[in-house]
């Protein structure tokens, strides 16, 4: 969860500030601004600290508007101005619009706001409307009925895009590597594929776009001299035609006996229509063999 801190909104300081812990927290408190979705925050709070309230600050914790950009208030921990009896208890949070005004963006940065208190608190906290607890149309009919509902949020994909597709391979026999040529690696050995990336069983891809990945990649080279040059990289070869793009390159030395070469792409994207392949070059003058190797990827599709 990204929120945008009083110094990236240009708040103004509060006059004073009080504080409570966790335990004293047990209620969100929902509310609307009731003005236009482009009101600034910091237009909010010059009203909340001017000549009609004279508040301390911003009178809400937490701000949303129809972008689902979530502004730092007083907060989670400081006592604030929402709701007359509800603000030691409440952590208020205020959608920068009017009634209807609630997009699915606001209200999952709504959600987020309010899982993460719970995660914090370390128990659940009641969902409220501000009209709950007083005498006001405050958060409006669509909002209010929203947070009666639970606060459900149209997440489904995010969901399943946070459970990645685990491969895991490794290769069953030597391959030829020959000096100055890049050689594809098989992967003959197949561990963990419930999502078919490695779909060519035995064969070279390890991921199938469209996807966002991390992969890690170990291979034993042996038959060079010490101090031969060896690179790896990885490639993502179009399922289409032969277009190849290639990734970041890694560079080795051969050490005295085997060597051993370990690669890592911690996040990469592979786009529709392409699969992830490992590849390995030597710059020596005589042949060599990558004699054994395992490759590790998590991968998570992309719409
Ligand atoms: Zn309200």
């Amino acid at each position: 969860m990204n929120i945008i801190s009083r110094a990236e909104w240009g708040a103004r300081a509060p006059r004073a500030r009080s504080t409570v812990t966790w335990g004293d927290r047990r209620e969100v408190v929902v509310h609307y601004s009731e003005g236009p979705t482009t009101q600034t925050v910091r237009s909010i709070q010059d009203f909340h600290m001017g000549p009609d309230r004279r508040w301390s600050d911003v009178g809400y914790n937490f701000l949303v508007d129809v972008q689902g950009r979530i502004y730092e208030g007083r907060g989670w921990l400081t006592v604030g101005a929402h709701a007359p009896d509800h603000n030691s208890s409440g952590i208020g949070i205020c959608m920068i619009g009017r009634d209807g005004d609630a997009t699915p963006a606001a209200e999952r940065s709504i959600r987020a706001i309010y899982d993460e208190a719970c995660r914090r608190a370390g128990r659940s906290l009641a969902k409220l409307g501000h009209r709950d607890v007083y005498e006001t149309s405050c958060p409006g009919d669509q909002l209010w009925n929203w947070v009666h509902a639970g606060m459900p949020t149209d997440n489904v994909d995010e969901q399943e895009d946070d459970m990645p597709d685990y491969v895991s391979v490794g290769m069953s026999e030597s391959q030829d590597l020959p000096p100055g040529e890049w050689v594809t690696i098989n992967w003959g050995k197949e561990f963990s594929d419930s999502a078919h990336h490695h779909w060519d069983k035995g064969g070279p891809s390890l991921i199938v776009g469209p996807a966002r990945y991390n992969l890690t990649a170990n291979v034993r080279v042996e038959g060079l001299a010490v101090g031969t040059e060896l690179q790896a990289r990885v490639v993502e070869v179009a399922e289409e035609g032969g277009k190849v793009e290639t990734g970041p390159i890694a560079e080795y030395a051969a050490s005295k006996g085997a060597t051993f070469l370990h690669y890592n792409v911690a996040a990469d994207t592979v786009r529709k229509g392409y699969r992830v392949r490992f590849q390995v070059a030597q710059y020596g003058t005589t042949p060599a063999k990558v004699t054994d190797g395992s490759a590790k990827a998590l991968a998570w599709g992309t719409a």
